[in-house]
């Protein structure tokens, strides 16, 4: 009998698998990875998006994606799609208001099933939404997948940017490449009288990056019109292409 295979494989159909994750939650991951979705969709970029956070997967709501996946030969599961992304959600294996509170086993089965029974179809990217820490699903994903490469988002807040190290250094660890950081919630202009200002601190992770030596991907302002486009299902690099936010979002996109 052959003997299992050892160490990270590579997904079949997949050609590089792109982790975007972030130290503490509520700093803007899963808006980041929603939106580089649509801006590599848009570049022609065949792109999938697995929201692998299990705590709480908001990919179905940003990407305006609802229903459930069907299977329609019991083993694998047709994925989603929406704005040019292939997707695939545990929050679409689970109802709205059903609090996930699954042991670690139960994760890493379920990441594994998303990784090999899901009909990604062929991807040229697919990027990888984890849970916010350094826990099972980040060590599931690094020693089951090859992983190519890991973009961290962080606010300039200290608290952030002290766990976004510790992201870091795991993906070290685990020898995946940081392929950048994004500080997100960078500024924040009054859509009134415009004025601006730091909300959360500013540069902070512009100086982190530097020593780190990891490029620094993009500056993404606070601003009402991107937490509005993702609570309407259309990233805001969907619903106004030719704005700002979205040529940022492009040249990461580019530089992936
Ligand atoms: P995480 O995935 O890190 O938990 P989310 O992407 O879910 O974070 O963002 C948390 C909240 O902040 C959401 O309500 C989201 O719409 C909002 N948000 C994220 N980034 C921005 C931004 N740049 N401007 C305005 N709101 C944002």
């Amino acid at each position: 009998r052959p003997a299992e295979p050892q160490g990270p494989q590579k997904v079949p159909g997949i050609d590089r698998i792109i982790a975007v994750a972030s130290g503490k939650g509520g700093v803007g991951k899963s808006t980041v990875s929603a939106n580089l979705a649509c801006a590599l969709a848009q570049q022609g970029v065949r792109v999938g998006l697995l929201d692998a956070d299990v705590y709480g997967p908001s990919q179905p709501r940003m990407l305006g994606v609802s229903g459930r996946p069907s299977s329609p030969d019991g083993k694998t599961i047709l994925p989603m799609r929406n704005h040019g992304v292939t997707m695939m959600s545990l929050g679409l294996m689970t109802n709205d208001d059903q609090a996930v509170v699954w042991r670690g086993p139960m994760l890493m089965g379920a990441l594994q099933q998303m990784l090999t029974q899901v009909q990604w179809g062929a991807l040229d990217v697919l990027l990888v939404d984890l849970p916010p820490g350094t826990g099972d699903v980040q060590m599931t994903l690094a020693q089951k997948a090859q992983v190519d490469g890991a973009v961290i988002v962080s606010t300039p807040q200290d608290i952030a940017l002290l766990d976004a190290r510790k992201g870091i250094d795991m993906f070290q660890q685990l020898n995946v490449p940081i392929l950048g950081m994004i500080e997100n919630m960078s500024t924040h202009i009054c859509s009134n009288c415009g004025h601006e200002e730091h909300v959360f601190g500013h540069g902070g992770v512009a100086a982190e990056a530097e020593k780190l030596n990891v490029p620094l991907l993009a500056e993404v302002p606070l601003d009402l019109q991107i937490r509005l486009a993702s609570d309407g299902g259309a990233p805001i690099v969907v619903s106004a292409p030719d704005g700002p936010q979205a040529r940022a979002f492009h040249d990461v996109a580019k530089a992936l």
